[in-house]
């Protein structure tokens, strides 16, 4: 049993089961065992220099992921009416790959170069230093614990793989009730049970009641919260935002929580603090949360239609040209990986928005 699994069971002892949300942000967050505090939880099996990974990421994909992100951010700002400063935000960088890439590619716009302000968000220490030690100097970062510290000014903010590593609950259909998923302990055993607190009917599709019994539903007023202070930040400072994450644009029922070790499929409730948890991203609620705020914001894609839009074939193709065989054929793997429907392209998502609103339908990549 882990330190983590020990002081979860304490707790379920002292205030009963414990709702998903809570279970989630204790075994990711923990400021001892937590998964993202402690590990190693991006990249690949173990290699040279990396300690090994859980799950490889879009930007470790390929360069030409964080390249794309680059051009998207140069036109918004470009857009933005080109401020002579500004704060380039990547909330949950990993391991700093993506924004090392965006950093390369926008070079060729010294304009951009000279107004940017990088800031990093980051909850843990372990990647922090990851990523200071692949983020060049020169481009002066600095690392915050929220985004509450940024300094007032046009913003322009990216994360990659965020919203499903923040907290969300579940709700199991119960007679004419949809009660609250916890977990607990039955027979000494990790366990999901069901706790008394009920979902407002009001907040589910209006389908529900021909649901059968047993269904489940997932809502996220963490997500919500999150993207509302986002939005928040970006209507008082002007600027944009771009979110992607594998989920859907509908709402709808069943159980997407999800955790993973060493690239396999995991049991969330077993080796607590060793093992990712996610679930997959509403996106219908959060695009309401953020225009409800005063952001434009256009229709979320699917990830393989923003990328090819964003040229991903061009940037492959340019980047391909005249080298030998394995590098072409590499390249062409990582736009399937990236861009088709078997591969990322349309299970990943991409959410963006803006202010002042007029900016929300010059946002690249979304037409
Ligand atoms: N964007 C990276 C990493 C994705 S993993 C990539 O695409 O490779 C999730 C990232 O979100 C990690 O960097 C993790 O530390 C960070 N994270 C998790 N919870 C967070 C929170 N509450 N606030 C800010 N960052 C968080």
């Amino acid at each position: 049993m882990t330190p983590l699994e020990q002081e979860i069971r304490q707790r379920i002892a002292t205030d009963g089961p414990m709702p998903l949300a809570e279970y989630m942000v204790i075994c990711l967050t923990h400021p001892e065992f937590g998964y993202y505090t402690t590990g190693h939880p991006v990249g690949g099996k173990a290699s040279g220099e990396n300690p090994a990974g859980d799950f490889i990421t879009s930007p470790e994909i390929s360069q030409m992921f964080g390249e794309l992100i680059g051009v998207w951010c140069m036109e918004a700002w470009q857009a933005l009416g080109s401020p002579l400063d500004f704060n380039l935000v990547e909330i949950g960088p990993g391991r700093g790959t993506l924004m090392k890439d965006l950093l390369q590619v926008t070079q060729v716009l010294p304009d951009f170069v000279a107004a940017k302000h990088v800031h990093l968000v980051e909850v843990s220490p372990t990647l922090r230093k990851a990523q200071k030690n692949i983020l060049p100097t020169q481009a002066n970062i600095k690392w915050i614990g929220d985004i509450d510290d940024l300094p007032n000014r046009p913003t322009l903010i990216i994360a990659n793989e965020l919203l499903d590593a923040l907290p969300f609950r579940q709700w199991c259909k119960h007679g004419t009730d949809w009660l609250e998923r916890a977990v607990g302990v039955v027979e000494e055993k990790l366990t999901f049970v069901l706790r008394p607190n009920r979902l407002e009917l009001s907040e589910l599709p209006p389908d529900h009641l021909a649901q059968p019994e047993g269904t489940l539903f997932e809502t996220a007023p963490a997500r919500e919260a999150f993207v509302a202070r986002t939005a928040d930040l970006i209507k008082s400072n002007t600027g944009a935002a771009l979110f992607i994450d594998y989920g859907h644009l509908k709402s709808g029922y069943g159980d997407t929580f999800q955790a993973v070790r060493d690239h396999e499929h995991a049991d969330p409730l077993q080796q607590l603090g060793n093992t990712d948890l996610t679930s997959h991203v509403d996106f219908g609620p959060l695009c309401a949360v953020a225009n409800s705020t005063g952001c434009g914001v256009p229709q979320p894609v699917a990830q393989g239609q923003f990328l090819l839009s964003m040229g991903l074939l061009e940037l492959a193709g340019r980047m391909g040209t005249g080298r030998p065989a394995d590098v072409q054929s590499n390249l062409q793997q990582a736009v399937e990986r990236l861009a088709s429907p078997q591969g990322m392209g349309d299970l990943f998502k991409v959410m963006g928005f803006a202010a002042p609103t007029g900016l929300s339908e010059r946002l690249s990549g979304f037409s």
